[in-house]
């Protein structure tokens, strides 16, 4: 299981795939990638290899500078396509790609449903990424506090990337106890489970600690924060 991401001024979907084919070590049975062009998401997951991945991906714009992919390894829904990370919110506004379990993900899918929430997937990750669209919406926060309050309701162990279609300027990413690592670049930042994909890019990196969240906005310093701060409920 793998999240590689890429937002800076070349074209994402190779430096993803490329970066997928690294991580492919720690093992997988699905794949999948999103990237951003017009404010709109280019997905494709699929059950299988990184190889399957790209045969399937005709249809993602190659010229698009911001995007993540993943290798799943199932632990909530058997590995089919629909499972697949990444996964959308309901209103399509949000996609998040996840390593790890969130151990409280039925009782959030619960209430969640009770507000009108619909599930596509088996997935832990596909309530997490609602949860998040659900405290955006509701006080109109921005996707760093939707990410921020989402994560204080869960538990469980999780690296995750996050993308608003609206904006192909910023990922926001956490981890507790799944490793993250941003690569930092001449105005282009890389982020995966370690660092050999983004190592012949850059070797200026930054490690998350367990408990940490990062804001990664294109023409800015990388914005690190403890899940916990500041949190106003
Ligand atoms: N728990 C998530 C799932 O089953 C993520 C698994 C992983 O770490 O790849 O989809």
């Amino acid at each position: 299981c793998g999240i590689v991401g890429y937002l800076g001024h070349r074209a994402a979907y190779p430096i993803i795939i490329n970066g997928l084919r690294r991580l492919e070590y720690r093992g997988y049975d699905s794949a999948g990638v999103v990237i951003i062009e017009n404010n709109e998401f280019g997905l494709v997951k699929t059950k299988g290899k990184v190889s399957d991945l790209e045969e399937k991906s005709e249809s993602i714009n190659n010229a698009a500078s911001i995007g993540v992919g993943h290798t799943r390894w199932a632990t909530h829904g058997v590995p089919n396509d629909v499972n697949s990370h990444p996964h959308l919110s309901n209103n399509e506004q949000l996609v998040i790609v996840h390593n790890g379990i969130i151990e409280n993900y039925e009782a959030i899918k619960t209430e969640l449903g009770q507000k009108g929430f619909v599930f596509h997937s088996d997935t832990d990750t596909e309530v997490l990424i609602n949860l998040i669209q659900y405290f955006k919406d509701k006080d109109a926060l921005s996707l760093t506090d939707a990410v921020r309050y989402a994560l204080n309701e869960v538990h469980g162990a999780y690296a995750i990337a996050v993308l608003d279609k609206s904006n192909a300027n910023e990922i926001v990413v956490g981890r507790l106890g799944s490793p993250l690592a941003i690569g930092i670049g001449e105005n282009e930042f890389f982020i995966a489970s370690d660092a050999s994909p983004f190592l012949q890019f850059t070797k200026d990196a930054v490690y998350l600690d367990d408990g940490e969240m990062a804001t990664i906005t294109l023409g800015k310093d990388v914005d690190i924060r403890k899940i916990q701060d500041n949190l106003q409920v």
